[in-house]
Formats: C-alpha cells, structure tokens, sequence
C-alpha cells in the first residue's frame, strides 16, 4: 500500500527536479570553450586598412579555438591596438593576454612594396600572439612575413604556427608565459 503511493510520489518528485535544473546553458555560448581567452582589438586608428584588419582578425578566429579576437567596445580598453602610419608593418610580440596591451602599426611601406595587406595584418597579429618571425621561410608560412614572396597572398598560419598559438593559451606551460613585449619591425 504504502510503496503504490510512494513510488508515483518519487517519480514525480524526480521529474520536477529533472525540470528545474536549466537545459543547457545559453545556446549562443556554446560554440565558445570555457577555457577560451578572449581579447579585444581596437582598429578605429587602421585608416583605410580596417577592412584588411577585420579579414586577419577573420582568419585567426577560424585557425585556432583556445583565443578569439573580438571589435573593443566602445569605451573598453583594447589588448591590441592597430594604428595605420607611414612606417614598415611592425608589432610587440606577445602573447598578450586580458588586461594587457600590444599595438601592432599597419605601416603603409609593406603596401607600398606591394605587399598583400590582409597578410601583413595577420601576420603581425600573429605576433600579438606570441609568434616570432620564421624569416626566411616559404608563402606557406605566414610568420615567414615578407620572405614568402611578394606575390605571396598565404594569410592563413601553417600547422606549426596555428599549434604554437593555441599552446599560448593553452592551459599548460606554455599558456602562462608572459608577454615579451619586444618590437619586432617587419622591414624589408
Ligand atoms: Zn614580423
């Protein structure tokens, strides 16, 4: 008698504890790893190479999971800041992470040479990034900067670097180092 009672008492309990608990967090989220370092960029200064910039940011939010480069909201301070001058193309080398700040400068003499200008945004975002130069090396490199070619129009980082990058923001070793900081200057 009692257990007629009890067990339909139980399982309604359990289907009422089964409904409160949230399905699933928000499903916009979802695509994003909890362990994803998000940094944020600022090109309001890039000048006509805005769109080139957004094209890079494009190219290393589809190469690598454990870092996404996102448009600085109004008012919020950037980790990496783009500033178009009449330089070569030149960046600090990073990994810079959240509350830090790079700059990379969009300098105008690596278009002037020729030079493709979504590959040269993503290769000095790369050093936002924590990549080093890889000079020389071939178009298949994108850390190979100028010496892949002037014709070279490769924006997309190769295995090695794609790996390095995601080991920066990693959650090993390599995911805590500190930002270098040093400039490197992408001249010809
Ligand atoms: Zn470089």
């Amino acid at each position: 008698m009692l257990r007629r009672i009890l067990l339909p008492l139980l399982s309604a309990l359990a289907l009422t504890l089964v409904s409160v608990v949230p399905a699933t967090a928000d499903p916009a989220e979802q695509p994003r790893r909890m362990s994803q370092t998000v940094l944020y960029y600022d090109s309001s200064q890039a000048a006509e190479y805005t769109s080139a910039v957004a094209a890079a940011v494009n190219v290393w939010n589809s190469s690598v999971d454990n870092v996404r480069l996102e448009p600085a909201p109004a008012g919020r301070r950037a980790e990496i800041r783009v500033i178009t001058d009449d330089g070569w193309p030149r960046a600090h080398l990073g990994p810079v992470r959240p509350g830090g700040q790079v700059t990379v400068w969009m300098g105008r003499q690596g278009t002037a040479e020729g030079y493709d200008a979504i590959r040269i945004a993503a290769h000095e975002l790369g050093h936002s990034l924590g990549l080093p130069d890889a000079k020389p090396g071939p178009c298949s490199s994108l850390m190979s900067g100028s010496t892949g070619g002037v014709n070279c129009t490769n924006r997309a980082p190769n295995a090695s670097e794609r790996s390095r990058v995601e080991a920066n923001y990693g959650s090993g070793l390599a995911g805590r180092s500190v930002t270098d900081g040093r400039l490197l200057v992408d001249r010809l």
